[in-house]
């Protein structure tokens, strides 16, 4: 088989999260909450599916959840997006950001990623026929943006960002998205994604979007998912923003990948926009980044700052000169508890002895879990 895809095995996420049930293991590896969620939704979800909106919702979304979407993205960002020509509701992030790469990138043009990057972005580029170039961040998981720049050319087409940064917990400065923008006027094909699926769990400072200022408005597509925000990772939806001339573009993909998204989910998430707060996340999120923390405090790992998602860095350089892959194998079969390492996300497979707990888990989860790693 002439493959596509030669290199694309089972992600690190389903290979941890299968160890951790085979082994009976407290799963802090992939990135899902393992609490209930609001029981408000539950309850218009359940409203909703009586009523009769079972078919096809038009191509972008319902019309509905887009001018909630618009009015929420208007009170967090200030930004008026309009909905009938900036907005598209998709089947989660993934979907996003597979989309936006078919309909931009052509044969020979050159993708920017950041490593270690989520491991949704490499894999639309090259079906794309676009060439990913691999430029690490440095040593803080922030851009360094000599490197970055060193790379660039006028095949340079896009750019994918992600803050909140998965799977570091990292977060651009005001200075990182003014080197941006001064890339983006010298390169006037340069166009961005920006992978904001975090960006309401964002600790100690402002996350700060590319919807923030006209020239960033301009050239990226925005991705947000409704997955993270509200709990719900198996509902996969989500959505983003794009300027109308990239947009059209992007929905004749659309049109083609998926159509329209679930009908019912989008109801539900329309009714209850209306209703919800989304700025208590942080604070949710902070409680259990802090929980996590606190438990750790006597251990022999070494954690890494965390400015914001639901994850974990943590050093395990004072117990095991192991690689990460090893080392993650190790926890789950002898000590009960999955984590992921971080060289996966790595072009490069780069062991910086570094591994990542999700911390989107119960209280009682979150305490067990520490306890054991505290013995190791
Ligand atoms: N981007 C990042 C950084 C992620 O962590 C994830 C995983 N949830 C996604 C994209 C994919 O999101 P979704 O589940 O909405 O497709
Ligand atoms: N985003 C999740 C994580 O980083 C994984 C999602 C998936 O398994 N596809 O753990």
């Amino acid at each position: 088989m002439n493959s596509k895809l030669p290199n694309v095995g089972t992600t690190i996420f389903t290979v941890m999260s299968k160890m951790a049930s085979d082994y009976g293991a407290i799963n802090l590896s992939q990135g899902f909450p393992n609490f209930p969620i609001d029981s408000q939704l539950i309850e218009l979800l359940q409203q909703k599916t009586k009523e009769n909106i079972h078919q096809y919702t038009p191509m972008a979304g319902l019309p509905i959840l887009l001018e909630q979407i618009a009015i929420k993205i208007k009170e967090r960002y200030n930004r008026v997006v309009l909905p009938e020509t900036e907005l598209l509701v998709t089947a989660g992030a993934t979907q996003a950001i597979f989309t936006t790469v078919q309909a931009l990138v052509h044969p020979g043009d050159e993708v920017l990623l950041l490593d270690p990057c989520y491991d949704c972005y490499e894999s639309p580029v090259i079906l794309a026929g676009g060439k990913p170039i691999h430029v690490p961040l440095n040593e803080h998981y922030a851009p360094d943006w000599e490197r970055i720049e060193g790379v660039m050319s006028e095949k340079t087409r896009v750019i994918i960002s992600n803050n909140p940064h998965n799977p570091s917990g990292s977060m651009w400065s005001k200075e990182d998205w003014l080197k941006l923008e001064q890339l983006l006027n010298k390169f006037p094909r340069l166009l961005h994604i920006s992978d904001e699926v975090y960006e309401y769990i964002a600790f100690e400072n402002e996350h700060i979007s590319a919807h923030s200022t006209a020239l960033l408005r301009e050239r990226s597509i925005i991705v947000s998912s409704f997955g993270k925000t509200f709990h719900i990772t198996g509902w996969k939806i989500g959505y983003m923003v794009a300027p109308s001339h990239l947009m059209t573009e992007i929905k004749k993909v659309h049109q083609f990948l998926v159509f329209c998204v679930n009908s019912v989910a989008q109801h539900t998430l329309a009714a209850y926009l209306e209703k919800t707060d989304l700025m208590d996340l942080s604070g949710f999120y902070k409680q259990k980044r802090d929980l996590f923390k606190s438990g750790m405090e006597k251990s022999r790992f070494t954690l890494l700052p965390c400015q914001g998602t639901y994850f974990q860095l943590a050093s395990y350089e004072r117990i095991s000169q192991e690689n990460d892959v090893e080392f993650t194998k190790f926890l789950v079969t002898e000590h009960g508890v999955a984590a992921i390492p971080v060289s996966v996300f790595n072009d490069s497979h780069l062991d910086r002895k570094h591994i990542r707990f999700c911390f989107a888990k119960t209280d009682e989860t979150l305490t067990a879990a520490t306890e054991i790693l505290c013995r190791i």
